[in-house]
């Protein structure tokens, strides 16, 4: 009767024990940031503190990325769901995998930059249909200043995402308003011709997180990003940024670099697309970056044009599909990143 008596006890200790176990992991949940290998192509999951989700782009329209997607934000970030999928612009590397994604795991809202008016030539119909039927045409379009709601954790610092480009504008512009903005105050990165494809048009976002600060700008290209720089820093200064259209040297404008002046750079490049020596470069030109990762290796450039390869996820074409995660702590002073694969963790100080 005794140890009966005791036996419950124990049991129920235990189980409260269990119960508080899980209930502190939630407690203790800072935001975290994956950068999921779809090969060229960007699938960046943020899951916030409270456990919402929003996944930024989905990459290719091939099993693999809709695999390594649901596998990542199931096994790895413990969600079930997408509560906001972005879709940065039109290009197959970035809304490909929507449908996919779409069909793995169920998603909340759609938000992207609209579509153009008439026909643009880089915007595949076939991509463009799926996309429809895969929102019921039920998506946001969100303009500059507008922000992705996204709910508070109790006892946790402000989170905020707000669009910082879209369309082609930045805040304070009205529609049709060029691509290129003459700017006396910082005339070092002079515009190239207007960009016609879909990049320029890529919706770009700034997440805060207390003090904490991550920049993703899609694809935008070089006019529309010194938009962002002069004459008024719109960016602010941040401290990660996910280097813009995978690393390619029509983007990354370093006036804009200068003004976001990021402790991390985060490329999601491919073995053989994007990760350019010339913007790897202007990274470790950038005063304000400690360190650069990749994704993957540059097959194609020089070690000396790579990151070391601890901070390097992939090293060969044929891999894996390792990932990048970075968590924020829960109180937003400091944040790591992890290398998965290779067992690399870095922490850094929140500006
Ligand atoms: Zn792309």
């Amino acid at each position: 009767m005794r140890s009966a008596r005791k036996a419950i006890v124990v049991a129920a200790v235990a189980a409260l024990a269990a119960i508080a176990g899980i209930a502190g992991a939630a407690d203790h949940r800072g935001l975290d940031i994956y950068w999921i290998d779809v090969e060229g192509g960007a699938a960046t999951l943020i899951v916030t503190p409270a456990g919402e989700s929003v996944l930024v782009d989905a990459g290719w329209p091939l099993p693999r990325d809709a695999d390594r997607i649901a596998t990542v934000a199931t096994q790895e970030a413990g969600i079930r769901r997408i509560d906001h999928l972005v879709t940065t612009h039109w290009h197959i590397d970035h809304v490909g995998g929507v449908p996919g994604l779409a069909a793995r795991l169920p998603v909340g809202h759609f938000h992207d930059h609209g579509f153009p008016s008439g026909t643009a030539p880089d915007v595949d119909p076939t991509l463009k249909a799926a996309y429809l039927q895969t929102t019921h045409g039920r998506s946001t379009v969100l303009h500059p200043g507008d922000e992705i709601a996204l709910t508070r954790a109790p006892g946790t610092p402000e989170i905020s995402l707000r669009v910082l480009a879209a369309d082609g504008l930045v805040a304070g512009e009205a529609v049709g308003a060029p691509q290129t903005r003459p700017c006396a105050a910082q005339p070092a990165h002079p515009p190239i011709n207007d960009d016609t494809s879909d990049n320029f048009r890529s919706l770009g976002f700034r997440l805060s997180y207390g003090a904490f600060d991550f920049l993703d700008l899609g694809d935008l290209t070089w006019n529309v990003e010194h938009k962002l720089a002069c004459p008024k820093n719109l960016v602010g200064v941040v401290d990660v940024y996910q280097v813009t259209h995978h690393g390619a040297d029509n983007s990354n404008n370093p006036a804009l670099l200068a003004a976001a002046a990021p402790t991390v750079a985060v490329i999601d490049n491919g073995a053989r697309k994007g990760g350019t020596a010339a913007v790897y470069r202007w990274l470790r030109n950038t005063p304000s970056v400690k360190d650069v990762f990749q994704l993957h290796r540059n097959v194609q450039t020089p070690a000396a044009d790579n990151a070391p390869p601890e901070q390097v996820a992939n090293d060969d074409e044929a891999c894996r599909g390792e990932w990048i995660r970075l968590g924020v702590d829960r109180d937003a002073k400091r944040y790591t990143v992890e290398v998965h694969g290779k067992g690399t963790k870095r922490t850094y100080a929140v500006k």
